[in-house]
């Protein structure tokens, strides 16, 4: 902000009132912080301009009707969230489904400023699904240790069953999506290296060049350096869960 009142005072002549600075007392915004603090700021990450309405009615529906919600748009692509129900406000803060129309929803609960600090919404909640896992692996103090390896581990789920889907684990993560989605990884035990692959549900588009969610292949920035022998698209719809009813999609899948 303090570059852009620089540019401003640059770039203009300005008359004595629009140089006289307004002093705020911390008493004047007493008001505003009320207002805001039940609030959550929302930021989609996508090349989308998300529409107001349906962003509206997703989150109504989504949310299961939040008692008195309300919903301001504050920019493009951002929003803020009120919800006067401290539990309400805690079970979306926590749990809340922030996928619409392919693009993430990312959730910060209020705080002065938060509106122009576009960091702030790179951690977002992921619900990853693990696969190749050996059988005796498959314990929530397994899954907690490899989930280290995202920024938090929020939740993990045994599936009981493998069912249609076969046999695999999920957890809920907070992981940095300003960064490439994580493929896999390689876990050591005894001496014997394993590779789990990901895949991930609900998950919004992402760049099938460099893995970052939010822009295409088509716009990407930093697309992935392709050696000899490597597979063309470093990241596809492979790492997409399809749902619980389907099975996952293996076709395409360069067996990372
Ligand atoms: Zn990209």
């Amino acid at each position: 902000m303090a570059k852009e009142l620089v540019e401003i005072m640059q770039n203009f002549t300005l008359s004595s009132k629009g140089r006289g600075s307004t002093y705020l007392d911390l008493g004047d915004v007493d008001d505003g912080i009320m207002d805001c603090q039940d609030s959550l700021i929302g930021k989609i990450k996508g090349e989308k301009i998300a529409n107001f309405t349906g962003v509206k009615k997703f989150v109504t529906v989504a949310w299961s009707y939040p008692k008195g919600l309300e919903v301001i748009e504050l920019w493009p692509n951002l929003f803020q969230f009120t919800i006067p129900d401290a539990q309400d406000k805690e079970r979306i803060w926590l749990r809340g489904p922030r996928v619409t129309d392919n693009q993430i929803l990312v959730l910060r609960e209020w705080e002065i400023g938060i509106e122009e600090n576009d960091s702030a919404f790179n951690l977002a909640p992921l619900c990853v699904q693990f696969w190749n896992l050996p059988l005796h692996w498959l314990t929530k103090s397994v899954e907690k240790k490899i989930g280290a390896i995202f920024d938090e581990v929020k939740d993990v789920i045994i599936q009981q069953t493998g069912g249609k889907e076969g046999k695999h684990m999920k957890i809920l993560v907070q992981a940095d999506i300003s960064q490439p989605l994580l493929r896999g990884t390689t876990v050591q035990m005894n001496g014997v290296n394993k590779w789990l692959s990901f895949r991930y549900e609900k998950c919004s588009d992402f760049c099938y060049s460099c893995g970052i969610i939010g822009h295409s292949e088509r716009n990407c920035k930093e697309p992935a350096v392709v050696k000899s022998g490597q597979h063309q698209n470093q990241y596809g719809p492979w790492l997409r869960a399809v749902s619980s009813k389907g099975s996952p999609q293996k076709e395409n899948n360069p067996k990372i």
